[in-house]
């Protein structure tokens, strides 16, 4: 199927500028989502910094606290056994750093005071334990915020002991600051942690230790006010993998199997995403990173980023994880992509009605040349109409196109002539069938059937006595060769017999596939039965010379030996007369000369015999055109004429008939011809020509052979017998010549040619009527 320009054109321009726009488009889309993902990457790293940078400045005052209270210890600024004193001094820690939980102190005999922030009573507790003579107090005392004992109770069930705790225990072994993990305060069952100082005696002595507790529930509140993209979260996440801090606090608590509460674990906190981003560093342990760490990942059919910050500090040994989804940072370029998307199709739709309308506008010329060549091919429109408006590349296609067609019309005209009118028979033939195709007049009148009749024949049809299976083994051969000569004995319509010489060629098309044949067909019946004639006027001749030779040399002789024999006959009448005179009747002289006399009249008798067989022939006479005898004999020299490189000229003019023995006077010329050729063959002359010229009166037709040959010695005696100039010459021919002619009736002679060659001549009577 071919398919249209327009469309093709239409196709390709939507096509490629769809493509275009959508590359331009991806390569965009790319680089800027690239760009976004690193400017995520960088807001969620600025966002961990910040968490770090917070949690360290919400934690520090802490443990300046701890540290202080500590050193004041140490300092004895307040007696550690003065516990009203330190009590004062834990309260005023407490009210100044609203962060702080609690402060207490507890030393290695066991005593305790420890304040904290209350929400009963009074804003403020304390709880002191002491030793006095082995007697255990505690008291609980609820203060306002001047330190104002609002409320006093002592607590005898309680059994704290501070030397026990966690917090006292590491402090005291590792004689430095220490941070407890994170946990959830029994009391408040806020999350945070403590933070506990040794307190050493001169002598190096712990004495006891300062600790205070900081909730750490500040930090969650934090990390639900940062912002990070639109729907980010930040968690912190303890180095055993508990989350310490997120922006929901609800999720933080989880009851432990002794009904206590404890941190969720990051693989078991209720916020899928965080568990899909981080569950994984649960697995760790602990669970720290040394270096931030970016990572993508999908949850729920949804993409995010996320970077998990390298540990806070050797004494936070706590993480910050990030995540956010993509959608924060690209989801305007990926809608901006999507709309892309359809300006592009949108475009390309634009393009390719625009590129069906160029089309349509380019190749309306187009299609009004194709339709004008189709109908200039079929004749309908003539080639040197001006063309409609078109392109100069198809000016010049029509140009082409235009020559094309007149040259082809032109063979074809000339070819269907040279068919039509050709002098031969011309005829094509279908090569699958034999059977004619198309036929000319000369090939009609040649066979006698009419054009209409043959077009219905086979080539088979014609041939006298063939057998149709041989002239199909031709036709075959013929398809194989590609060619053909054959001379075919053919019937006429009207039963005659013709000789047709047939010469046919196979035409094939483009593929080499046979089309027909076609065959010229020449009738060659006539110039057959002249060549016969030919043949014959040849044989008779060779005939003729040998009889005409040996009478003209029984004539010769006779002639010759006429003379000595009227001499031996006359001698021998004288000598008879004599010895009849002298000797008497009877004597054997007499009867000697009697026997001499009659054989030499025996022989004169015999020689007169031989004459007169010489002459004989006038009984063969008849009458015949000259002109056709000239020409007929010129095929029997043609072959000496070519060998030698001489052209004869003759001119057949309208005679008369002439009257004489055909053959005979074909001798003549013959012998004229070949005396003329053999003469201009002894010469180095160009012009080896030889002219054949007749003229007629009233009586005779006049034939003169002139050659450009030397001409005749002149010391020869010509037309006499026996003289030649030639080594293998008899020296008989002209003589013979004359003789034919002067006993036809005519004459013979020759003159000095008009060139200085030999001419030549001699009559032969008109033929009377
Ligand atoms: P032959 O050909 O056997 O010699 P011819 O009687 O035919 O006998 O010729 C006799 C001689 O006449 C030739 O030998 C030749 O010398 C001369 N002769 C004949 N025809 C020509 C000619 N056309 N031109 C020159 N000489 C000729």
């Amino acid at each position: 199927m071919k398919t249209s320009l327009g469309l093709v054109l239409a196709f390709c321009l939507a096509g490629l500028q769809f493509v275009a726009i959508i590359i331009i488009m991806w390569s965009s889309y790319v680089t800027s989502e690239r760009v976004l993902l690193d400017h995520a990457r960088n807001l969620l790293r600025d966002s961990g910094i910040n968490t770090i940078a917070h949690s360290k400045g919400f934690l520090n005052p802490a443990q300046d606290a701890a540290e202080l209270a500590a050193r004041i210890a140490e300092n004895k600024i307040v007696a550690s056994d003065n516990r009203q004193l330190l009590e004062q001094l834990l309260f005023q820690q407490l009210l100044t750093a609203p962060h702080l939980a609690g402060l207490f102190y507890g030393d290695e005999r066991g005593n305790f005071v420890y304040v904290k922030r209350s929400d009963v009573t009074a804003p403020f507790r304390s709880k002191i334990i002491s030793y006095e003579g082995g007697n255990r107090n505690t008291e609980l005392i609820w203060r306002d915020r001047d330190y104002v004992a609002v409320a006093q109770l002592p607590d005898p069930k309680d059994t704290y002991d501070p030397r026990k705790r966690p917090w006292y225990t590491q402090a005291q072994q590792q004689r430095s600051t220490i941070w407890t993990d994170p946990y959830i305060f029994f009391s408040s069952q806020n999350p945070g942690i403590t933070i506990a100082a040794p307190v050493t005696a001169s002598d190096g002595k712990i004495q006891g230790v300062v600790g205070v507790d900081i909730e750490i529930s500040e930090l969650s509140e934090f990390l639900a006010q940062l912002k990070i993209g639109e729907n980010g979260t930040a968690l912190i996440v303890n180095q055993n993998g508990d989350v310490i801090a997120h922006p929901n606090p609800a999720l933080l608590k989880t009851v432990d199997t002794d009904g206590s509460f404890r941190f969720a674990g990051i693989e078991e906190i209720e916020d899928g995403i965080a568990q899909t981003a981080f569950g994984g560093l649960a697995k760790l342990d602990p669970v720290l990173v040394e270096t931030e760490t970016y990572a993508e990942f999908s949850y729920d059919g949804a993409d995010f980023v996320s970077t998990i910050m390298p540990t806070i500090s050797a004494e936070l040994p706590w993480t910050i994880a990030v995540y956010a989804p993509k959608s924060d940072f690209v989801g305007a370029i990926v809608q901006n992509r999507t709309r892309n998307i359809w300006i592009a199709a949108l475009v390309s739709v634009l393009t390719g009605a625009v590129g069906l309308l160029l089309a349509n506008y380019i190749n309306r010329p187009v299609r009004a040349f194709a339709v004008r060549a189709a109908l200039i091919s079929q004749g309908e429109v003539d080639p040197s109409e001006p063309m409609p408006r078109t392109y100069k590349e198809l000016e010049r296609a029509n140009t082409a196109l235009t020559e094309e067609i007149m040259q082809r019309k032109t063979a074809e005209r000339e070819y269907g002539q040279t068919f039509e009118l050709s002098s031969r028979g011309m005829v094509q033939i279908s090569s699958e069938t034999g059977r004619f195709i198309r036929v000319n007049a000369k090939f009609a009148s040649i066979t006698g059937y009419e054009p209409e009749e043959l077009l219905q024949m086979k080539a088979v049809d014609f041939l006298a006595s063939e057998d149709p299976a041989a002239f199909n083994r031709i036709l075959s051969e013929m398809l194989d060769s590609g060619d053909a000569s054959v001379v075919r004995k053919c019937l006429r319509k009207d039963g005659q017999t013709v000789w047709l010489r047939v010469n046919a060629i196979l035409i094939r098309d483009n593929d080499g596939k046979p089309l027909h044949f076609v065959a010229t067909i020449n009738d060659i019946t006539k110039s057959l039965n002249s060549q016969k004639q030919i043949e014959k006027l040849n044989r008779d001749l060779s005939h003729l010379a040998r009889g005409e030779l040996l009478g003209q040399m029984a004539a010769g002789l006779a002639h010759e030996l006429n003379q000595p024999l009227t001499a031996i006959t006359q001698n021998a009448d004288a000598a008879l007369l004599t010895a009849t005179e002298n000797a008497g009747q009877d004597s054997e002289l007499q009867q000697i000369l009697q026997e001499l006399d009659q054989q030499a009249h025996r022989a004169a008798d015999i020689i007169k015999a031989l004459r007169n067989f010489a002459k004989k022939g006038e009984e063969w006479k008849t009458p015949f055109d000259l002109d056709a005898l000239i020409g007929q004999t010129l095929h029997l020299v043609k072959a000496e004429a070519s060998e030698h490189g001489v052209r004869i000229e003759f001119n057949p003019g309208d005679l008369p008939e002439v009257t004489g023995i055909r053959t005979q006077i074909a001798q003549v010329i013959v012998n004229l011809l070949r005396n003329a050729i053999e003469a201009i063959a002894g010469t180095d002359d160009s012009d080896n020509s030889i002219q054949i010229t007749l003229s007629a009166d009233k009586d005779f037709v006049t034939v003169s052979v002139e050659d450009s040959g030397p001409g005749v010695d002149p010391g020869l005696d010509l037309f006499s017998q026996f003289e030649t100039t030639k080594a293998d010459g008899m020296g008989l021919g002209l003589s013979i010549c004359r003789s034919i002619i002067e006993t036809g009736g005519g004459r013979m002679w020759h003159e000095p040619g008009q060139a200085g060659g030999a001419c030549f001549c001699f009559t032969v009577p008109v033929a009377q009527k």
